[in-house]
C-alpha cells in the first residue's frame, strides 16, 4: 500500500490539528501487573532513554519474558558507556533482551556527521531541540568524550548481551518484534533523516506481519508533545503504522516528557522514556502481556 506524504509533514504541530479532527487519543493507565504472565501469554518489559542512568534506578526492573528498550541508552555512545549498559542489561533476568539505538548513540550511526564541523552549528530546526554541543553541559559531558566517543569502530560487537536490531526484525514464540533507530531529524544527532520522503522510506521497510513495533522516535499525537507545546512525532510513521503495519503494540521513547501509554482504539503506543526532561530517571518500566499465537507455548 502506497502511504501519501502529508502536505503539512514539516510541521507536525500544524498536521496533527489536521489530522486529530479523524483520530482518537485514549490515554491509558495501566498499572502494573502483580501476577505473572498466564502460559498463553508473553510479558514484555519496555524501557527506553536511560541515557547511562541505570545505576541511579530506584524501581525493580519488573521480571518478564522479553525485555525491550527502545533506544537512547547512553549520552553519547562512547565506548565505556555501551560496556556499562552491556553489563547491566546482563545482569537482568529476561530470556530474551532487545535493543535499539537512538539520536544519542553517536558511534552506531555510520552516516552520522562530526559535530564540530561548521555546519553544523546555527541549526534550523533549533525549536525542535537543542544541538549535541548546547546539550553537553545537561548531558554532564566534555568535548573530549564526545570526540571520543565517535571516533569508536565496531560499537555494536560490545552489545553482547541483547539482541541488537536496526532496521531488523527477530520472531520469538511466533511473535515477530521489529526495531528500527531513526527520527526526523533535529539538530544533527544520530540516525536523523529529513522529514517527508526520507523518514518514510525508513518506515516502507518495517513488514506487514510485525506484531511489535520498536522505534526510537514517536508518531505524531502519541507521546510525542514537547514541553514546549510543540509536537514532534512523525507524520508519516503514524500513517505508515495505522494504515500498513497495524501492530499490536508500538514501542518508542525520545521525547521524554511524553512518557506513558495510549491508543487509537486499535493500537497500543507505549512511550516508555525511563528519563524525564530533566535527565532523571524517574518513569518506571511498562510492562505489558501479548497473547501468543494459538498453538504456541513458552
Ligand atoms: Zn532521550
Ligand atoms: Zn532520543
Amino acid at each position: 500500500m502506497d502511504i501519501d506524504i502529508h502536505p503539512l509533514t514539516d510541521n507536525p504541530t500544524a498536521a496533527w490539528k489536521e489530522l486529530s479532527k479523524q483520530q482518537k487519543v485514549i490515554k491509558i493507565n495501566a498499572k502494573p501487573p502483580t501476577t505473572d504472565a498466564p502460559n498463553d501469554k508473553l510479558r514484555i518489559v519496555c524501557m527506553s532513554d536511560t541515557h547511562s542512568l541505570t545505576p541511579y534506578i530506584k524501581f525493580d526492573v519488573p521480571f518478564g519474558d522479553i525485555f525491550i528498550h527502545a533506544g537512547d541508552f547512553t549520552k553519547c555512545g562512547s565506548l565505556q558507556e555501551v560496556v556499562e549498559f552491556n553489563n547491566w542489561i546482563g545482569n537482568l533476568p529476561h530470556k530474551h533482551k532487545i535493543v535499539i539505538a537512538g539520536n544519542h548513540e553517536l558511534s552506531f550511526d555510520p552516516t552520522f556527521t562530526h559535530p564540530f564541523n561548521a555546519n553544523n552549528s546555527g541549526d534550523r530546526h533549533k525549536h525542535m531541540g537543542t544541538s549535541i554541543l548546547d546539550n553537553l553541559p545537561t548531558l554532564g559531558m566534555s568535548k573530549d568524550t564526545l570526540a571520543e566517543a565517535i571516533k569508536t569502530t565496531n560499537i555494536k560487537d560490545y552489545l553482547t548481551n541483547c539482541t541488537y536490531l536496526e532496521d531488523s526484525e527477530i520472531v520469538l514464540y511466533g511473535i515477530k518484534i521489529y526495531g528500527t533507530p531513526w527520527q526526523p531529524e533535529f539538530c544533527k544527532w544520530a540516525f536523523n533523516v529529513p522529514r517527508g520522503g526520507p523518514c518514510l522510506s525508513k518506515w516502507n521497510l518495517i513488514p506487514e506481519d510485525t506484531d511489535v513495533l520498536v522505534t526510537h522516535t514517536p508518531p505524531i499525537g502519541h507521546g510525542d508533545m514537547c514541553c514546549s507545546g510543540v509536537r514532534a512525532g512523525c507524520v508519516e510513521l503514524l500513517s505508515v503504522v495505522q494504515k500498513r503495519i497495524k501492530p499490536k503494540y508500538h514501542v518508542f521513547g525520545h521525547i521524554h516528557e511524553g512518557y506513558g501509554i495510549s491508543s487509537d482504539g486499535k493500537i497500543i503506543f507505549i512511550n516508555a522514556s525511563t528519563c524525564d526532561l530533566n535527565y532523571l530517571p524517574s518513569n518506571p518500566p511498562i510492562v505489558f502481556d501479548i497473547t501468543l499465537p494459538t498453538g504456541t507455548v513458552k
